[in-house]
């Protein structure tokens, strides 16, 4: 199985998109082999049917520049600690071995934020142990960074995706089941405030970097700098 550089874990169709999808297209532009995993199809959403949301997927992937997009069908509001979502998880974890993996900001006001947020912690840790399924060889990504859906706290750094910010757009309405002003649609969260908060967050984050649009992210480890002089140059 070809590796990749960098997996980003969604619970929705959409979460990655809206998290990092700064950042995926900037790291796809780089060069670098960027996947993409949907927990579950979001088959619980208001809007949209299972079949929409898959080739919304497919084309906001496309967009971003990812290598692949994969969805592991775990029962959507079920994403729980269990055996068997453990070991989804960690099977991909071991075939693509990524460098680092994106993951939702373990708080938010979506019980599937949270429960994939920790799901996909806990198979990072587990992946490493040489016990839990023996049959394919255990691997630990180098860094989880946690990107924010609805509720976020002070990053641990800011990444610059101005260049990015046009795709980052496209590849979200490219969900048009969600986000799209099509008639019937019941008006959620989603929908309707949701699209000005964020954009406002990106605008903000780019500001105190210098910068039109930036992406923040958390990570629990405390970052080293090798070189201060090459970092600030
Ligand atoms: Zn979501």
């Amino acid at each position: 199985m070809d590796r990749v550089d960098v997996i980003a874990f969604g619970a929705h169709p959409d979460d990655v998109e809206i998290g990092c999808g700064g950042l995926l297209a900037k790291e796809a532009a780089l060069g670098r082999r960027v996947g993409i995993v949907d927990l579950t199809r979001g088959e619980m959403g208001t809007n949209g049917t299972v079949e929409e949301r898959k080739a919304e997927g497919e084309a906001a992937a496309k967009i971003l520049g990812a290598v692949w997009r994969k969805n592991l069908e775990i029962p959507d509001r079920h994403i729980e600690r269990s055996e068997e979502n453990l070991a989804k998880v960690v099977e991909v974890l071991r075939l693509y071995r990524p460098t680092i993996i994106l993951i939702p900001y373990w708080n938010d006001r979506h019980p599937d934020h949270v429960a994939a947020s920790n799901l996909v912690t806990e198979a990072h840790f587990t992946s490493g142990l040489i016990k839990f399924l023996p049959e394919l060889k255990p691997y630990r990504p180098k860094e989880m960074l946690y990107y924010f859906l609805n509720y976020e706290q002070e990053p641990s750094f800011v990444v610059n995706v101005t260049d990015y910010y046009d795709q980052k757009r496209q590849a979200i309405a490219a969900h048009d089941s969600q986000f799209g002003r099509r008639n019937p649609m019941l008006p959620t969260v989603v929908n309707t405030r949701f699209p000005y908060r964020l954009e406002s967050r990106d605008r903000h984050l780019g500001a105190r970097i210098n910068a039109q649009y930036g992406e923040g992210f958390v990570v629990r480890n405390l970052l080293a700098i090798h070189d201060p002089v090459e970092f600030w140059k």
